[in-house]
């Protein structure tokens, strides 16, 4: 079970707690509900300077999905995990829409605007819009877990491979000597530069081995620069041979091998744009930010014999990962981001016609579009029962109520709603329970 987040009157975070005492306190009189998403209680009575445990924000920043975990360094147990949705896409393809209608328009010369060149210089730290509402929905994310429970540090995923470590492994603390992990982020990196294929033969279905280009007999170094994967049979086919040698018929395939394992370690050290403008904007939140590679992340994560979701690999995230992970039984919160509603007051047709407009308003009777509702509705009616879901308010005060993504049930009455939660825009749902690996 995921822990129940526990504020006390002043809304001061306090340790979370198993459901079952929050249960017992929500029961008993002792706190009363005060979010569904994530669920939290508020205490009725006041807590005299409360012994907190200090909790670690994990992140696994991703394109399409971003792992989030609340880890307990020192018993390893997974207080909070989810999953959230970025709607980077959405925006992209709604800004590309609307970029469509606009050029069209200005092609069938309706309008005649000043061509303007003076005001189109982009703001320091600029990120195009999709990119932007990822790191604000991480950023969002941590501001509101910072104010339900004590988190003490952040830990996030910063670059996929870490080279510095795969170079000089006696820099950087004892695991890496032993072999293990430099051993490990050095194959994954391999794997990942030669694209799981046998450099001489191109096979990909095979077990592959790494291979020394210029052979160690022959002087040839352990950098990555000098190793490649081959099968098999490639492998014992080359021996100690000169690579030139062994590719002496191959010409070609030589000159590309040799190229490609020259080629720069940029592109695998150059940070993913976003995680480094996110890494810089969690700063002003003033917790240590403790950042990992994706090589350690994986390495973490089979040691432990986890499975690979985004949350646990949250949870894995960075050299802080207690011995053991303790998640089973943990439900993820899969949070989607909704966005807050079109800003859009005139809508178009395909065609860039104008054919609908809407009010200024967006409550209505006491309800705005995306919040969380119950509603319960009498006998003689046609939508007559319980629906709990998602409303979309109209001014005639019919509603409609998505219950599941998918199942909508149009014509609710405003009278019978109650609200649940109101919207923040994100949508949210229950994952299933980690079983285990
Ligand atoms: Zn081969």
């Amino acid at each position: 079970m995921s822990y129940v987040f526990v504020v006390d009157t002043d809304r001061h975070p306090l340790n979370p707690v198993h459901p079952g005492r929050a249960r017992i306190l929500l029961s008993s009189g002792k706190a009363a509900v005060l979010k569904r998403y994530p669920f939290t209680i508020v205490l009725k009575t006041s807590v005299e300077q409360p012994l907190l445990t200090p909790l670690r924000l994990k992140l696994d920043p991703g394109s399409n999905t971003t792992g989030i975990a609340l880890v307990n360094d020192q018993s390893g147990q997974v207080v909070f995990a989810a999953d959230l949705s970025h709607r980077g896409h959405a925006i992209k393809g709604a800004l590309q829409s609307r970029r469509g209608v606009r050029r069209s328009r200005r092609n069938r010369q309706t309008r005649y605007r000043k061509p303007r060149f003076s005001n189109r210089r982009r703001p320091r730290g600029w990120l195009p819009p999709s990119l932007q509402s990822r790191i604000s929905n991480i950023k969002s994310l941590v501001h509101r877990l910072q104010k339900l429970c004590p988190v003490s540090a952040i830990s996030m995923e910063l670059v996929k491979f870490d080279l510095q470590q795969m170079e000089n492994p006696e820099m950087c603390g004892a695991e890496y000597q032993q072999g293990t992990l430099a051993g490990y982020e050095l194959r994954e990196y391999l794997l990942d530069k030669w694209h799981r294929t046998c450099a001489y033969c191109g096979r990909s279905d095979v077990p592959l081995q790494i291979e020394h280009i210029q052979p160690k007999a022959k002087g040839g170094t352990e950098r990555a620069s000098n190793l490649t994967l081959s099968c098999g049979p490639c492998n014992q086919k080359k021996g100690t041979q000169d690579i030139a040698v062994f590719l002496k018929k191959k010409p070609e395939l030589l000159a590309r091998i040799v190229a490609q394992a020259k080629a720069p370690l940029k592109d695998a050290t150059a940070v993913n744009a976003t995680r480094w403008a996110l890494f810089e904007r969690l700063k002003p939140f003033g917790l240590p930010i403790e950042c990992g590679s994706g090589g350690l992340t994986k390495f973490n994560r089979t040691k432990r014999g986890l499975a690979k979701i985004h949350w646990l690999d949250a949870a894995c995230v960075g050299r802080s990962t207690p011995e053991t992970i303790h998640a089973e039984g943990i439900v993820p919160l899969c949070i989607k981001a909704s966005g807050h509603g079109n800003r859009q007051m005139c809508g178009t047709d395909k065609h860039g016609f104008p054919i609908r407009h809407r009010q200024r308003q967006k409550v209505h009777h006491g309800y705005q579009t995306g919040d969380l509702v119950r509603a319960v509705v009498p006998e003689p009616l046609k939508t007559a029962g319980t629906h709990v879901g998602r409303v979309q308010a109209r001014a005639t005060g019919s509603f409609d109520i998505t219950t599941k993504p998918g199942t909508r049930v149009a014509g609710v009455g405003y009278q019978y709603c109650r609200p649940i939660q109101r919207c923040d825009g994100y949508s949210y749902t229950k994952g299933a329970p980690y079983a285990g690996a």
